[in-house]
């Protein structure tokens, strides 16, 4: 590190001596995993570029019409560069759509109806839908439309059980729930063989089985993505990975046609579908951000090795370990207690461009048992392609770290991290270090 960077560090954000010097040594041995991530990311990088110059993508689709929307050819071109990207038939691509649970709640609603059952092949799906499915009583959900659920949790050794999946699904079964990231609970996330792998586990038993997969946090992680495997619809949210930091709102659907159109009818009207509906003038946004994501996504991926590599030298159990191979960018670590939570999240906020001054505190959120504490300071509210941790306060005490939208910044969020947690004395940092 230039000696000028470690006086500003020392200096001005006032961070110690001994974690400059850890720091560089953490950066050492995770380089062999940046090279990999550096691969994914350009080959990417040349997927989305591809995509764009093929849908000759041209300064005119960068402006927006009035009213009902008919024919804007700027919401068109990034439905069908999404589409191209995705290697599917057909695209959502909308600032209506107002975060990545709605999206997944239009796919789903828009596929089910009254007697259809819903399988979720991954264990209890994230907190947000349980809403929607009705796994939890809620106002206006599927279940009191009359649709049923059933789920099929991990095997006790993280893998999905494949076997219990086969035999779970019966003559009801209309849709196959499959999430890629771990979301918030401790388990793996899924690798796209493992959800090719489900895939096929459920067309084996009946072909007109519709899958779906929660591709939240997890674009651009790999080579491939679900729907390259046979997925019939996926969604997200353009706040986390694929909006690249730079998209200010929406969410994705992208899938068969057909099931596109099912959905369709969901987000506007019956016999309207996707032919209405303006874009507001976010279009160039979109696309910028979706341009810059596979790197973006690279960036934090570094990071989120950086804090993990970080964490565990300094004895703390992580999720994924540094060397594991990712598929979404949450890094999980889990502490000892309440007040290393605490300081950890002050860290984060800290070393953020918004908000730096403001000091996070645990509170009672709605939908949670526990309080929860978020840190955040982000240039788009709620971003988590931005740098972020969040935890509820309550044992195993796991917080979960993501974003980035530099390596720099993300890293520099662990240090101030670390640095909080020994200003706070909830960690004493090794003598040997
Ligand atoms: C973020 C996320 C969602 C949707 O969350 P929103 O906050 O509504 O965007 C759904 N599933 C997973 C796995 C997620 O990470």
């Amino acid at each position: 590190m230039l000696k000028q960077t470690k006086d500003m560090l020392f200096d001005f954000y006032d961070i110690d001596k001994s974690v400059v010097k850890l720091s560089e040594n953490i950066e050492e041995k995770i380089q062999h995993k940046f090279k990999e991530i550096n691969d994914i990311s350009e080959y990417n990088q040349y997927k989305v570029l591809k995509a764009m110059q093929k849908s000759k993508l041209n300064d005119t689709h960068f402006n927006w019409t009035t009213g009902y929307g008919y024919n804007d050819i700027g919401r068109e071109k990034v439905e069908e560069i999404y589409s191209s990207v995705f290697n599917t038939e057909d695209a959502i691509v909308r600032p209506i759509i107002v975060n990545g649970t709605h999206a997944l709640s239009l796919c789903i609603s828009g596929i089910v109806r009254p007697g259809d059952e819903i399988l979720s092949a991954t264990g209890k799906p994230y907190d947000t839908l349980e809403e929607v499915i009705g796994i939890r009583n809620s106002k206006g959900s599927l279940k009191e439309f009359g649709v049923t659920y059933k789920q099929v949790d991990f095997l006790d050794d993280g893998e999905p059980d494949y076997i219990n999946i086969k035999e779970k699904i019966n003559d009801k079964t209309k849709l196959v729930l499959i999430q890629r990231s771990k979301g918030y609970s401790w388990r793996k996330s899924l690798t796209i063989d493992d959800i090719e792998k489900i895939i096929k586990t459920v067309k084996s038993v009946r072909e007109d089985i519709i899958v779906m997969v929660d591709n939240c946090y997890g674009e651009f992680l790999e080579m491939r993505e679900p729907t390259d495997v046979g997925a019939d619809i996926m969604a997200g949210s353009l706040i986390k990975n694929p909006g690249g930091g730079l998209a200010l709102t929406g969410g994705y659907i992208v899938g068969k046609k057909e099931i596109v159109e099912l959905i369709s009818y969901r987000l506007t009207s019956p016999g309207i579908g996707k032919e209405c509906g303006l874009t507001f003038g976010t279009t160039r946004s979109v696309l910028q951000g979706l341009f810059l994501a596979p790197h973006t996504v690279g960036q934090a991926l570094m990071g989120a090795i950086f804090c993990s590599k970080l964490f565990e030298e300094l004895g703390f159990e992580v999720l994924p370990k540094p060397d594991d191979v990712r598929s979404d960018i949450i890094q999980i670590i889990k502490f000892n207690n309440a007040d290393q939570i605490i300081s950890f999240c002050k860290g984060i906020q800290y070393a953020a461009p918004v908000d730096s001054f403001v000091s996070p505190e645990p509170w009672p959120m709605p939908g949670y048992d526990s309080d929860v504490i978020m840190a955040a300071g982000a240039f788009v509210q709620g971003s988590s392609i931005e740098l972020s941790a969040d935890a509820p306060i309550k044992p195993p005490y796991n917080v979960y770290f993501q974003g980035g939208l530099t390596y720099t910044h993300s890293k520099f969020g662990s240090l101030k991290a670390l640095t909080e947690m020994i200003k706070n004395k909830t960690i004493k940092m090794p003598t040997s270090i």
